[in-house]
């Protein structure tokens, strides 16, 4: 079975930090790359005692400036620290497609050490990647290798296609394709898939090169050993996205089912025509869709559920023999844990008042709408909540009408996303608001688990839903429309806690 190995870059400034730096992450690597250009000069004297030191093959690096690394001595200097140290145990060493010195070639033929003949663009995809890379070998033994800054999903569809042409008319391995940036991170986690001998990852904070990810998240949260020429993909798209919570909750939900074919990945969309065409080339089988995508996803499906067609937003795409399927898990996702709390049903004649009128909001005032309860929508832009209003026959006001939500007091939804992920820890959309008690309050914001607004409603004595509940409610009926299994719940525990 083919598997890529997984390269921790090894980016001290000495040979004991990195040794330390091995110690740490020795159960997830299977090889390392010793970046000699970031060493100190006395650790770089000592560069034949590493291989040694260290139970698992190394690739000898230093990279000049131009290919985005810190070497600054002449080339003459460069290529005494390769010669001196080849002959010590490195099983590889990375060569420039334009590396000139025929005596350091030799001296890796000698000692046994494969050269990795490498191409950099720090700036893109060059149109032409794939003619040089064809051309890049010297010797039939080199493996190749491409490191290129994906700088729009164009170009990612474009390193991917190369890839898998690669992939098919050379076979696998002895290459190695890497997308850098938060655009080109797919290729890092699916390099098995795409034929690659070699990923590649940093410590946290130490970043060789844009994109890469610690060892342990690469297998822990992104499966990377379980990955194999099969794997059925699956993800989400929006950018940014790199940070969302939805690989862990998805991935987790696949390693409690025991589903070791399946792996869910952030992919970073600017163009979506380009990302559909991604999605056939990879076969991917489903996605969940988030800002700013889920307006912009409706016309490229061929089916819409009925949340989709309300809410006017698609948050899941399920790929069924070639049809995209549409789906808005937001809906019963906010209804859910609303449900929970009252014991199992929403009663009739129910007010809620909903504070804002994006996307969000029109997808909980559906869903309100739809249990029949009476709802009052109060936003900035009081031209937006007048439109929604009227859509699902509701009554509006802007933000500076608070008051009247003492005549829609049963459950209080913040639907703005002003305090998501601290962007405005102090943010309470409602400060004129006093509090009954009575009330049940729902932020749908997920970070911070309490926002001020929650804070303020617990101390009144209200019952509050946060939106973690919202966004694992609607992961789990994702996890159904992806997998056809129910999700785990134990799934969404660990995560939660962390907020
Ligand atoms: P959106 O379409 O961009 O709408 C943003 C809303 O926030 C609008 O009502 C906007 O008012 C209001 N707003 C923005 N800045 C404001 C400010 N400074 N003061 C007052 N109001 C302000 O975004 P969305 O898709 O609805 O998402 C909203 C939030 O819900 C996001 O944080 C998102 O992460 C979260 N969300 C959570 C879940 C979950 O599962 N928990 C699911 C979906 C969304 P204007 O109309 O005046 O601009």
């Amino acid at each position: 079975m083919n598997r890529s190995s997984l390269c921790l870059s090894l980016t001290g400034a000495t040979i004991t930090e990195n040794l330390q730096e091995i110690e740490k992450y020795n159960a997830y690597c299977d090889l390392y790359e010793l970046r000699a250009d970031y060493l100190e000069p006395l650790s770089i004297s000592a560069l034949s005692s590493f291989p040694e030191q260290v139970k698992k093959p190394v690739i000898l690096t230093v990279r000049r400036a131009a290919d985005g690394g810190h070497f600054k001595g002449s080339e003459t200097e460069r290529c005494g620290i390769l010669r001196r140290s080849l002959a010590s145990g490195y099983r590889y060493v990375d060569l420039e497609e334009d590396f000139q010195d025929q005596k350091t070639e030799q001296a890796a033929e000698v000692s046994g050490v494969t050269v990795i003949r490498s191409f950099y663009d720090f700036s893109g995809v060059p149109a032409d990647l794939g003619r040089r890379l064809r051309n890049i070998k010297r010797n039939p033994g080199e493996v190749i290798k491409a490191a290129v800054m994906v700088q729009n999903t164009q170009e990612l569809l474009k390193l991917v296609e190369l890839a898998l042409e690669l992939k098919v008319r050379d076979g696998w391995g002895n290459r190695i394709i890497l997308g850098m940036g938060p655009m080109g991170f797919p290729t890092r986690v699916l390099s098995t898939f795409l034929g690659s001998s070699i990923t590649y990852s940093s410590t946290p904070g130490r970043q060789a090169a844009p994109g890469p990810v610690d060892p342990q998240t690469l297998v822990d949260l992104y499966r990377f050993p379980l990955i194999d020429e099969n794997v059925r993909i699956f993800g989400v798209i929006g950018n940014p996205v790199i940070h969302s919570e939805s690989p862990g909750l998805q991935n987790r939900g696949f390693s409690l089912r025991a589903m070791d074919d399946a792996v869910y990945l952030p992919f970073q969309v600017d163009n979506l025509e380009a990302f559909f065409r991604l999605a056939e080339v990879l076969d991917i089988r489903g996605v969940s869709v988030t800002i700013p995508h889920k307006q912009g996803v409706i016309p490229f499906l061929s089916s819409r559920d009925e949340g989709v067609e309300a809410a006017g937003a698609c948050n899941t795409i399920v790929w069924r023999d070639g049809l995209r399927c549409g789906y808005n898990t937001d809906i019963s996702g906010f209804t859910a844990p609303l449900k929970e709390s009252m014991g199992g049903a929403i009663p009739a004649g129910l007010r809620a008042a909903v504070i804002g009128a994006g996307g969000a909001a029109r997808a909980v005032v559906y869903a309100l709408r739809r249990e029949g309860v009476e709802v009052l929508i109060l936003n900035r832009t009081v031209e937006r909540a007048k439109e929604l209003a009227a859509v699902f026959g509701c009554s509006y006001g802007s933000l500076g009408e608070q008051e009247r939500i003492a005549d829609y007091p049963d459950l209080i939804v913040q639907t703005t996303s002003v305090g998501m992920n601290q962007e405005d820890p102090e943010y309470d959309p409602i400060p004129d608001y006093s509090f009954k008690g009575g009330e049940i309050v729902y932020d749908i914001i997920y970070i911070p688990r309490l926002t001020p607004l929650l804070k303020r409603a617990v101390q009144s004595g209200c019952r509050v839903i946060n939106g973690w509940d919202m966004l694992a409610a609607q992961a789990g009926i994702q996890f159904r429309l992806f997998t056809g299994q129910d999700f785990p719940r134990e799934a969404s525990s660990g995560i939660a806690d962390q907020y």
